[in-house]
């Protein structure tokens, strides 16, 4: 497929207005289990990006990534900043402007182990990597409507970091009581995954 400069536009646009409208929901999750600034850290970082969204259009696919990747590190702060930051830069990477599903799945699996290094965490640590893992099964699969399949895992696997003990991050000072409470960066990855799959489906 094809992403040209109305596509990155509106993969942009797209992601950035759902995380800021998802900014209170996370700052809800991390006052359960964290610092209660995620939302903020998010919508601050996505604001950036989406006053740069024209400017970032411009460029190729990679080097747009890149650019969201270096707005989130400047911009988010916290934990998560440097490794949105990390994750998106590491996909700039590697992307060009025609790529194939494998191509998106590989470079995917790159930016996922970039994350896991930076962060000197894994999948069932409860964090954002379990929702992008999962994400990664999918894109690697086959069959129909792509972009309602990675809605469904994005939302299931957010869910199933609810009964886990965080094992990195501020939640995991929690111990035992960080169980019962979704990942606050579980719930962003679903919410960036679920507007990239909308446009998906816009412009299947
Ligand atoms: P902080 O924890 O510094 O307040 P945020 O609240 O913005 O930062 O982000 C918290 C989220 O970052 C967590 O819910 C988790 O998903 C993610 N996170 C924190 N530490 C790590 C890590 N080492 N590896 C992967 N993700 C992490
Ligand atoms: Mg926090």
């Amino acid at each position: 497929m094809m992403i040209d400069r109305d596509m990155r536009k509106r993969l942009i646009v797209a992601v950035a207005n759902r995380v800021i409208a998802g900014a209170e929901e996370l700052t809800d999750l991390d006052r359960a289990i964290g610092d209660g600034d995620h939302g903020t850290n998010m919508r601050r970082g996505f604001e950036a990006v989406l006053a740069a969204a024209d400017e970032l259009s411009d460029k190729s696919l990679g080097e747009s990534l890149k650019g969201v990747g270096t707005t989130l590190v400047m911009k988010v702060g916290g934990a998560s900043g440097p490794l949105y930051g990390t994750l998106f830069m590491s996909l700039g990477k590697s992307l060009a402007d025609d790529v194939s599903q494998e191509q998106v799945a590989d470079a995917f699996a790159d930016a996922i182990e970039a994350v896991k290094a930076r962060g000197k965490s894994n999948v069932g640590h409860k964090t954002m990597l379990d929702v992008l893992h999962p994400v990664l099964g999918t894109l690697r699969g086959d069959g129909d409507s792509l972009a309602a399949r990675l809605k469904v895992t994005a939302k299931r696997a957010a869910e199933d970091t609810i009964p886990m003990k965080a094992i990195r991050g501020r939640a995991s000072f929690l111990g035992e009581r960080s169980v019962g409470h979704m990942d606050p960066g579980a719930r962003s990855s679903e919410l960036i995954v679920d507007a990239v799959a909308d446009v998906m489906e816009g412009c299947a």
